[in-house]
């Protein structure tokens, strides 16, 4: 994103040091794009749809939404993209925009963190959002915010773990490097990202029936 802004003439920006958010975000209100309440975040801001374009649905969570994607790219993107996988950002920004989401007790619907890029995402997206906020929110209450934003924060300030080709590591490298060296299950014990994958619907019956 930085990189795509610097090389643009057109962006205003020369270094990256320029696009770091500083108290300001850029809100691009936007008459094109084929979606009624289409948003996206960015690291420099967020684009929704024109209110003349229809209104979106619920446009103030939209909005919050997509500011936690710039919180995101700020906290987590490397040089490679955002490095989270897309249950996680996708959870999250559900989640802390107080989007509907599905509730502990329909866990078996579905398998969000099996979701790590756009391509895995499979049925209903409505019904696969509500899940990823739900995902999203176990590791929340057995963390806490603060210690999410460190995770976060660290998949971006460590060193890059190489990636090395492999059937069985699907996420970012780093990312699970910093949620496995930090992240525990609502029992207060390590969780990692293999774990949560293949072991999902065994944590969240535990967390349905606290
Ligand atoms: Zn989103």
């Amino acid at each position: 994103m930085a990189q795509t802004l610097i090389a643009d003439p057109y962006s205003g920006y020369t270094s990256v040091e320029q696009i770091r958010l500083q108290n300001k975000i850029y809100v691009c209100i936007h008459e094109s794009g084929s979606d009624i309440g289409w948003g996206e975040g960015h690291l420099a801001g967020i684009n929704i749809g024109a209110y003349s374009k229809g209104v979106p649905y619920s446009v103030n969570q939209l909005i919050v939404h997509e500011l936690v994607h710039s919180m995101q790219y700020a906290l987590s993107a490397g040089i490679e993209g955002l490095s989270l996988p897309r249950w996680f950002s996708e959870g999250q920004a559900v989640y802390l925009s107080g989007q509907n989401r599905a509730a502990a007790s329909q866990h078996t619907e579905y398998d969000p963190t099996k979701v790590i890029n756009f391509f895995d995402e499979y049925g209903d997206p409505g019904i696969a959002y509500k899940h990823y906020g739900l995902a999203y929110q176990y590791v929340q209450e057995a963390n806490g915010i603060a210690n999410i934003k460190a995770m976060m924060n660290k998949v971006k300030t460590d060193k890059q773990v190489p990636v090395f080709p492999s059937v069985t590591q699907l996420e970012n490298a780093n990312y699970i490097k910093a949620f496995d060296a930090l992240m525990v299950d609502i029992n207060k014990k390590p969780l990692t990202v293999e774990q949560y994958r293949t072991n999902y619907h065994s944590y969240l019956n535990d967390f349905a029936s606290k």
